[in-house]
């Protein structure tokens, strides 16, 4: 047993924990817990838990069913909205990794697959950090019933809403974030009705999406307990902003910023530039699992400052990758953003393939276009193709398309799991393409 470890034991002794939940993630980013009594831990470690894996989305093949959950005793956390008043008795989380019967890491892992692309990154000597812009909209708790989103206040950009119920919410879950060891760098009301933002402090990217999910949970969980709904859902109302969860990504070598060169461009290097034209090149291939869901589209169509060209540029909103302002202008804050994710994507997968994508660029010296300062939502379609400007794909439909043609997603991904998102996500198209919309309907029948 090693120090970690035995740490985690102490700990659950020292504290009275009851249940140890142990948490994965399925291949559309769902969160998935177990719970096991502390005098099963030592076993967790040892040799991992056996459950039945056909049940969970895209996990296994019938055929082999059986599957080890082993605990990662780095992401050990108390749950602090879960002691019981009365016994004082608490409950902790772990991640775990996914094993097969053999002990192998499972192909459907999403926690291993980012982690196979982060020690390849560890082998061209770089460590990946990100850190994610998440959005999300609070709606009356009636949404559950009704399946109708009416924000819980008319609030707009960085708006003080008066005691309103935003601003508790987000004093609350980021008490609740701390106390779970989550740092949060900034929080305010969003552009849309109800919707507010929390910005996470980077860390290296597994933890990041370990974050994040953790971030879902407890949002979930303080809204439960506020009497509202919160929901990540990419575009809940048309016509008012989506919510994305933008993306920001440096790679360090050792102390340094790879991504800064006071010399170069916005106080780019060659690596940050050739990053960049990674993503770019590979944009239109990842976008099924940046923006997994039909609903993603509507937002990143819907205007409001969600991405919808492939482009770059410095303080530009409408670009796809942009390279913040950072003041004061230190080595260590050079970093890209990627606007397209939406807040309901799979963190990990999504980070694996972003990671991808740029190192392919950096290994291969791809070069980098110029940027774009414009809006490039108002060009005119020439005058984009003159810039070489595509679009993003503009319907799941068309982003599988480009994944299934893709080198870099299969190789990063995995057979296993891209079968499965293929399967999966063309059936949701199938499912959405087979409804007659209220739009159709007034478009065809007169009203009288
Ligand atoms: N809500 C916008 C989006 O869907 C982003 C607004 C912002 O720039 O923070 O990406
Ligand atoms: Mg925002
Ligand atoms: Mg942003």
């Amino acid at each position: 047993m090693d120090r970690q470890q035995e740490f985690v034991l102490r700990s659950v002794e020292e504290r009275d924990i009851r249940f140890i939940r142990l948490w994965f993630t399925d291949v559309n980013g769902s969160l998935k817990s177990v719970a096991v009594a502390p005098a099963e831990l030592e076993s967790a470690f040892s040799e991992g838990i056996g459950f039945d894996g056909s049940a969970i989305e895209g996990l296994t093949r019938v055929s082999e069913a059986d599957m080890l959950m082993r605990p990662d005793p780095a992401t050990y956390q108390v749950l602090p909205w879960r002691t019981d008043a009365v016994s004082g008795q608490g409950t902790a989380r772990m991640f775990c990794d996914i094993l097969t019967p053999e002990g192998t890491p499972a192909a459907s892992d999403s926690r291993q697959v980012l982690k196979r692309v982060l020690a390849r990154a560890a082998d061209a000597g770089f460590t990946f950090y990100t850190h994610p812009e998440v959005e999300f909209y609070l709606l009356a708790d009636d949404a559950r019933k009704t399946g109708v989103p009416v924000p819980i206040d008319s609030g707009g950009f960085f708006d003080h809403v008066a005691r309103g119920e935003g601003q508790d919410f987000r004093r609350q879950a980021i008490s609740m974030l701390e106390a779970m060891g989550i740092s949060v760098e900034f929080s305010h009301h969003e552009a849309g009705p109800g919707q507010n933002e929390i910005d996470l402090r980077y860390a290296d990217a597994l933890s990041t999406a370990d974050n994040i999910m953790t971030f879902r949970t407890v949002i979930k969980e303080v809204a439960i307990q506020q009497g509202v709904y919160a929901t990540f859902m990419p575009k809940p109302m048309a016509g008012q902003p989506g919510s994305g969860m933008h993306t920001h990504m440096s790679l360090f070598e050792g102390d340094r910023n790879a991504f800064h060169d006071p010399g170069g461009q916005y106080g780019l290097s060659k690596t940050g530039r050739s990053f960049i034209a990674g993503l770019l090149h590979h944009a239109h291939e990842i976008t099924a699992v940046t923006n997994q869901y039909v609903n993603s589209y509507k937002r990143l169509w819907g205007g409001d400052e969600a991405p919808s060209y492939v482009c770059w540029g410095h303080n530009n909103r409408s670009a796809l990758v942009r390279v913040p302002m950072y003041k004061p202008r230190k080595a260590g804050a050079a970093r890209v953003e990627y606007r397209a994710l939406d807040s309901a994507a799979n963190p990990y997968l999504s980070f694996a393939l972003l990671l991808a994508a740029g190192l392919k660029g950096v290994e291969e010296g791809y070069e980098l276009p110029e940027p774009t300062d414009e809006d490039v939502t108002r060009m005119t379609p020439a005058e984009r193709k003159v810039m070489g400007i595509t679009p993003l794909p503009a319907s799941l439909d068309r982003a599988l398309t480009a994944l299934e043609a893709s080198d870099l997603v299969a190789e990063t991904l995995g057979e296993h799991v891209v079968d499965y998102l293929l399967r999966d996500k063309r059936e949701e198209w199938n499912q959405y393409r087979a409804q007659v919309t209220p739009y159709e309907l007034r478009r065809h029948l007169p009203v009288l």
